[in-house]
Parts: C-alpha cells; sequence; structure tokens
C-alpha cells in the first residue's frame, strides 16, 4: 500500500507542530522520519493515525483522498501505529489486550478467548515476536509489552505500521531483535515508518530518510549518508557528534555508597543492596534499561526518598537521610530524569527557576526580601550560555519543550560549585546540538574535580561520557565495565545476564 501525505499542517494555538509536509511512504519500505525533539515527527503520526485533525493538508491511500476521523478509521484503512508512550490495558493478558475490540470479539460484546489466543500464537510464531498469550500485560518487562503492540497492529491487518521511538525502551539486543521483525515484515510487503533521533539505528535499517526540524521537511537522505551529514540537517548546522576528553585523573572518593536498599511502601525491593563510590575528577556511569532502580537510587542519594538500610557518604561525611536541602547545600548538584515533576516548578519563571533554592541567600536575596535585578541578570546570562530558546526570561517554566527544560535544570545547577554531580538521562528531550553542549558541561564538572554519577539509558552516551561504567539490573549494580567494553557485551549485562550465566547458556 502507498501512502502520502500533502501539505500536512497541524496547529496548537500558534505552535506550528508541522508546516506544509510532504511524505510518501512507497509499498514495502521502511521510511525513517528522523529529527530532533520536539520537531514534530509524532504529531505528524498521530495526524496519520486519525488522532489528530490536521488543520490543512491531505491523506492519499493508494492514490485516493482518505479522511481519518479517528484511529478506528486509520486501522480500517491498514495503518497501525505503536506508539511511544504504550496504549495496553495492563490488567488484561496479552491476547486480551490484542484483540481488544476487534472483530474477534462476540456478538455481546464478549472476547472468544480461545480465538485470541490462537490469533496471538500464530501471528506471534510467524512473525518471531514471542510471546504468551496468557500473560497479563503489567507483568511483562517493556522490551515484551513492545511486542504485544506490534502484534496488535498486525492482528487488525497493518500493512503501514508506525513505530514511535520504538527502540527507546529496548536494549541492544532487543533493538537488534526489532530490525530483525521489521526487515521481515518489510519481505512480507508492510512499510514501516520508523520514528528514530538516532542516527546509527536509522543508517541501519532505513530504506529512505526524511528529515524533519521545527515543523518543516528540511530534507530527505539516503542510508548512506554520513552521520555528520544526517545530525547538520537535523539541527541545522555542523554539530560534533562525539565528547572530547581527556583521559580521567581520579582523585579521592567522594561519593561513597554501601549497601544501599530502597523499598518500595509495597515492600518490593527497588535498590538492592548497591555500593558503589564515584571519585573525583571521574565520571561514573550507571548504564541500564528504563526502570532497574537507577531513579530510585539517585533519589536516594539526595535524600528525596527514604533508605531501608545502608549509607550515602560524601567526602566521608554520612548524608544518609541529611535530607534534600542540606545535602544539595553541601555541593551537590541534582538533575533529576523527570524534570517538570522534580527539576522545576512549572508555574515560575525561567528566572525564578535558575534561582530555586538559592534565591533566600545573596547574591540573589534574603531570607524576606529578592534582588530581582540580579535575579534577571543571573537568568539573561543562563538563558544565553545554555541556549534556552524561550520569547522572554519572564516565561512560565511549563511552556517550555522539553529539551529547553532541561537546559534550565542544567544551568541551574551547573551554575554553582559542585563535589558531586548527580544527572540522569542529561540529554533526553535535548536536541543533538545541545546534546554536544550539555555532554561539554558534564565532562567540565569533572575536570573541575567534581565527581560525577551519571545515569544514562542511552549506551552512546554512556559510552562517549563515562570514565567507569556499572550496569544495573532489577535494583543491583550487576556488573562493571570500561566503557571500551563492547555493546554485547553491555547489552548481556543490561538484559540481566552476569559472564557466569551467559558462559552456561552458550
Ligand atoms: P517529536 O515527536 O518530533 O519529538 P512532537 O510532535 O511531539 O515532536 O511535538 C512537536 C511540537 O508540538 C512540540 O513543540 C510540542 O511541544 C508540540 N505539541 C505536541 N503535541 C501537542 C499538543 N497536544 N498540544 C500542544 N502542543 C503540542
Ligand atoms: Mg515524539
Amino acid at each position: 500500500m502507498k501512502l502520502e501525505l500533502r501539505g500536512i499542517t497541524k496547529r496548537f494555538g500558534s505552535l506550528v507542530a508541522n508546516d506544509h509536509i510532504d511524505l510518501v511512504v512507497e509499498p514495502g519500505e521502511i521510511h525513517a522520519l528522523l529529527g530532533e525533539n520536539g520537531a514534530g515527527k509524532s504529531t505528524l503520526m498521530n495526524v496519520l493515525y486519525g488522532l489528530y485533525d490536521p488543520t490543512e493538508g491531505e491523506i492519499l491511500v493508494d492514490d485516493k483522498p482518505v479522511v481519518f476521523k479517528g484511529p478506528g478509521d486509520a486501522m480500517a484503512a491498514g495503518i497501525g501505529m505503536v506508539h511511544q508512550h504504550f496504549m495496553l490495558v495492563p490488567v488484561l493478558t496479552v491476547a486480551e489486550n490484542v484483540m481488544l475490540g476487534d472483530e474477534y470479539t462476540k456478538s455481546a460484546g464478549m472476547l472468544d478467548r480461545k480465538k485470541a489466543r490462537e490469533v496471538v500464537q500464530q501471528l506471534s510464531h510467524e512473525h518471531h515476536l514471542e510471546v504468551n498469550p496468557d500473560v497479563l500485560v503489567e507483568d511483562l518487562p517493556v522490551g515484551i509489552q513492545q511486542r504485544v503492540e506490534i502484534l496488535k497492529a498486525l492482528a487488525r491487518h497493518a500493512k503501514v505500521l508506525i513505530l514511535d521511538e520504538p527502540t527507546a525502551v529496548l536494549t541492544p539486543q532487543e533493538t537488534d531483535h526489532l530490525m530483525d521483525v521489521m526487515r521481515s515484515l518489510k519481505e512480507g510487503g508492510t512499510s514501516i515508518v520508523f520514528i528514530s533521533h538516532k542516527l546509527r539505528e536509522v543508517r541501519a535499517i532505513a530504506d529512505k530518510i526524511t528529515v524533519i526540524r521545527r515543523g518543516k521537511v528540511v530534507g530527505s537522505a539516503e542510508p548512506s549518508a554520513s552521520p555528520a551529514e544526517l545530525a547538520a540537517l537535523m539541527v541545522g548546522r555542523p554539530v560534533q557528534l562525539r565528547v572530547d576528553k581527556e583521559p580521567a585523573k581520579p582523585g579521592e572518593p567522594v561519593l561513597q555508597i554501601e549497601d544501599l536498599r530502597v523499598i518500595d511502601p509495597s515492600g518490593q525491593v527497588l535498590v538492592d543492596d548497591v555500593s558503589l563510590d564515584v571519585r573525583a575528577g571521574e565520571i561514573y556511569a550507571l548504564a541500564g534499561v528504563q526502570g532497574n532502580g537507577q531513579s530510585e537510587l539517585t533519589e536516594a542519594i539526595v535524600g528525596l526518598t527514604e533508605v531501608q538500610h545502608g549509607t550515602v557518604r560524601l567526602d566521608g561525611q554520612d548524608i544518609t537521610s541529611a535530607g534534600t536541602d542540606a545535602i544539595l547545600d553541601k555541593g551537590v548538584g541534582y538533575v533529576p530524569e523527570d524534570r517538570l515533576h522534580d527539576g522545576l516548578i512549572g508555574s515560575f519563571s525561567i528566572a525564578e527557576n535558575l534561582v530555586l533554592d538559592l534565591h533566600d541567600r545573596a547574591p540573589y536575596g534574603t531570607s524576606i526580601s529578592l534582588n530581582l535585578k540580579e535575579i534577571e541578570s543571573n537568568a539573561r546570562e543562563r538563558v544565553d550560555e545554555f541556549d534556552v530558546r524561550t520569547p522572554s526570561i519572564d516565561a512560565a517554566a511549563s511552556t517550555l519543550s522539553g529539551g529547553n527544560q532541561q537546559k534550565v535544570v542544567l544551568a541551574r545547577e551547573m551554575s554553582r560549585p559542585l563535589r558531586l554531580l548527580v544527572v540522569s538521562q542529561p540529554t533526553r528531550g535535548v536536541d543533538v546540538g545541545s546534546m554536544e553542549f550539555v555532554h561539554k558541561r558534564i565532562v567540565a564538572e569533572r575536570d573541575r574535580g567534581a565527581a560525577v554519577l551519571l545515569v544514562s539509558t542511552e549506551l552512546d552516551e554512556v559510552i562517549g561520557l563515562a570514565d567507569r561504567v556499572g550496569v544495573m539490573y532489577a535494583g543491583r549494580v550487576i556488573g562493571e565495565l570500561p566503557p571500551t567494553a563492547s555493546a554485547e557485551e553491555f547489552g548481556l549485562l543490561m538484559a540481566g545476564h552476569t559472564a557466569g550465566e551467559s558462559k552456561e547458556s552458550a
């Protein structure tokens, strides 16, 4: 099936998320949509999938104009979509999720369970998407939930499958497997729109690459294009992709974690007796698939979550349960993963957010008054230095895009003297251009002598920045590797296989 988008424009109020976009997806083609975060990729696909009405433009299926009033219409036309955030029902089984709202529901609205299981088994066998149809979705790791999403689209006979940033939640091995699945679907005649901001993946799998920047198509490229060319297209200027850094000169231990355990209210162990040291002048990275205790570990370090047992020391001093304000006061910078919840106050202005926690001390103010001039000039400098894209320093933080919110948090945390920088997902949602800047700043902190604990699910980022790497799996640091280790070695640990185990299974 041939799919064409002609002159698609989508506005949200005054924001133009898609600006006259033309795109043709040929039958049996893997078409990559490459663009920075916020470029408008998901919006365009949501228009195509009938979730949004385009402000202007038309969609053609096999050269005939179509109008999708909702995803039901898009599915009926043979379009399936796996969203960035999965849309499965956690308390239903795999089979129930796959068949939900489909033709195998009996007339009374009841699901024909037997039929559903058969369909799932057959499809998962055919497409190498192994999954047990009877398991509850909530009990599955994200990599497998993704298979369920794909099966769901295939059960509806999708001829064009849209995958929105599918590799964001996968280990390197799972990514390889997904690419194999994509290739085999393509051989069966299915077209795929593969959305990503990762150059390596796009070059590995795509037949055709369309690059979107700020809502517009800025070019198309062949997969043979160099990473530098693609990055320049995405960002609109040449970008340095590799992190430039000297070998670390580690000093004394700054952060010492011993037997740290964090449990959730239901008693589930989230951080399982973790011990690690980070020394002055080194970047220690925690790699791992999201959701393996990394966030809870960093929250425990800065006193945002209760510790069941174990200790956290900063320069030899026990800071376990010292309280977040006190901990940050000792020269700990914290860039949380979820900026809008933990890093910023959305309703406060950018200028105010840049002095959060500092507003009651010189030069910004005293306990009873604020020095607005200092707050303003600080904001102007930081916004300029970190290239925060905003119409005004008085704009509310919530109005910024994710990448710009991240820059505000980084700017604040990196503009005071630090002993320890704890930084989670520093470039999530940040464009390739700013990524270069953020990485340089992190290395600069290290070279100034700070200890840096970096948490990242992006293996490229870990390998590029870290001096030592620990891999977290199921709440534990299950192994340490030098950053020069191969993606395969990292991938095995990320999937929970320790060296002993992998030998056995080999
Ligand atoms: P991408 O998927 O390329 O990262 P998106 O399509 O999600 O980008 O977003 C493009 C732009 O549209 C961003 O500036 C984003 O903030 C904005 N946007 C996306 N969805 C909405 C919405 N429902 N309402 C308002 N603005 C939106
Ligand atoms: Mg998106």
